[in-house]
């Protein structure tokens, strides 16, 4: 479940006010696709300042809100842009790539024997030399002590139940789990944007 008191502790919003002192590498605009959804939550989809002014140039983008900060040049000044939507709308693939990173990310970064997040590895949960094959639904998130603890051995030969079992996600589960790992650094006009239930609880 998306929990918004976690949001909160580790990713606060600045406000608005702190923008005229604001260095200019520290203003990436959020992306939106057409529908105004960010382009993807884990990493935040996030470009530099001077993308997003060119894309904005190039007639890709519309601006959704600015920051106060301005940049000036001597055909223009402009405020940079905080949040952008793209006019073409990027579709999303239903299924997300079998990856090490989505691995990851489906199991929240967390072992799925004991529920450490340190020292990740992967396991196959059916090992290898017993058939198990290197897929979505036999390839979970394992601490290194947890995996070397279990071996060679099915989770009940070796008496350790899998959390949850592995499944192979879809592009919207694994967007959901994206929303729990917010960067440290969220604007104020981002707000509106992302994580719903924030804004809801506040
Ligand atoms: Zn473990």
């Amino acid at each position: 479940m998306f929990n918004a008191e976690l949001i909160e502790k580790v990713a606060r919003f600045r406000g608005v006010d702190e923008d005229p002192t604001r260095n200019l590498s520290a203003c990436p605009a959020l992306v939106l696709n057409a529908d105004y959804t960010p382009l993807s939550y884990y990493p935040l989809s996030l470009w530099p300042w001077q993308t997003a002014i060119k894309a904005v140039f190039l007639d890709r983008v519309d601006i959704v809100a600015s920051y106060e900060r301005e940049v000036h040049s001597p055909s223009f000044d402009m405020k940079i842009p905080s949040v952008i939507a793209l006019r073409q709308y990027v579709k999303q693939s239903e299924f997300p790539a079998f990856t090490r990173f989505n691995v990851f990310l489906r199991d929240r970064f967390q072992c799925q024997y004991c529920g450490s997040r340190e020292h990740l590895t992967f396991d196959h949960v059916t090992p290898r030399r017993l058939g198990g094959r290197t897929t979505w639904e036999n390839i979970i998130t394992a601490c290194a002590p947890c995996n070397m603890k279990k071996g060679g051995r099915t989770p009940r030969q070796a008496g350790m139940p899998v959390h949850q079992a592995p499944i192979r996600p879809t592009s919207w589960q694994l967007q959901q789990h994206g929303k729990l790992f917010p960067p440290n650094y969220l604007h104020e006009t981002w707000r509106d944007w992302l994580y719903w239930d924030v804004e809801l609880e506040a």
